[in-house]
């Protein structure tokens, strides 16, 4: 096994050994929850390596790397979660590799969505992503609380659109367990429109725990599995 194997294949037994602590600790099953690496920044390489490691779901935050990415590792049959933030004018060619669209956060978007999904033959899972700024103007992205579930509306009528539940980051400097809790308040109400949306996207290297213990099904962890990403170094 190559260092970086082994570096990568360590830090993977560690975060999996925190969701599973998480999990006990909330009376929840490890198998409830699925980790999505992040490999913004990593190379393919990095991607065909975590998929050595039994690692199924991958997320891209950057069209343009994410697209040249899926195309390398096109063999690897594993799953595309985009989390980035999004453009209207890219949602089509985004909707053409991504399986899932976590960062849903204005119907603006649904129209190419659609189209790229009608295009490329394929469903695309679409989460909602839920802005968990107390203060609006401080807001990084997403969709008020107040306005997703009328846009969660308009994912489950959109052709060739999957709703499947919410994403969310939590705030920069806050504590987040309240505003995970805001968020499975939420993830109901989504609940309320199509019962098989029950996805919660949410919790990354540094509050993994915090989410698990909130209900999120879905967690999406980069640098406590990859190192340090190369941008941040
Ligand atoms: C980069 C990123 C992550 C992973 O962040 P880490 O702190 O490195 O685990 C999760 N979610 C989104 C939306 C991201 O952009």
């Amino acid at each position: 096994m190559s260092d970086r194997k082994a570096d990568v294949a360590a830090n993977l037994e560690a975060v999996r050994a925190r969701i599973a602590d998480a999990c006990a600790r909330s009376g929840r099953s490890a198998d409830e929850v699925t980790l999505t690496v992040v490999t913004k920044f990593f190379p393919a390489s990095d991607v065909r390596l975590l998929a050595d490691l039994g690692v199924r779901h991958v997320g891209e935050n950057r069209h343009q790397e994410a697209q040249a990415k899926a195309a390398e590792c096109a063999d690897l049959g594993l799953v595309w979660h985009f989390v980035g933030g999004l453009q209207s004018n890219k949602a089509a060619a985004v909707a053409g590799y991504a399986d899932v669209v976590e960062s849903v956060d204005r119907g603006k978007l649904l129209r190419g969505l659609s189209k790229g999904a009608h295009e490329s033959d394929h469903v695309v899972d679409v989460l909602v992503q839920v802005s968990l700024d107390e203060d609006d103007a401080a807001a990084r992205s997403g969709a008020s609380p107040d306005d997703v579930p009328a846009l969660a509306e308009q994912v489950a009528a959109a052709d060739g659109l999957r709703l499947r539940g919410v994403m969310a980051v939590a705030p920069l400097g806050a504590d987040p367990v309240p505003a995970f809790e805001r968020l499975a308040r939420v993830a109901e109400q989504v609940r309320l429109i199509d019962p098989a949306a029950t996805w919660v996207s949410a919790g990354m290297s540094g509050d993994l725990e915090a989410a698990v213990e909130s209900g999120a099904t879905h967690v999406r962890i980069g640098s406590a599995v990859l190192g340090a990403r190369p941008s941040d170094r």
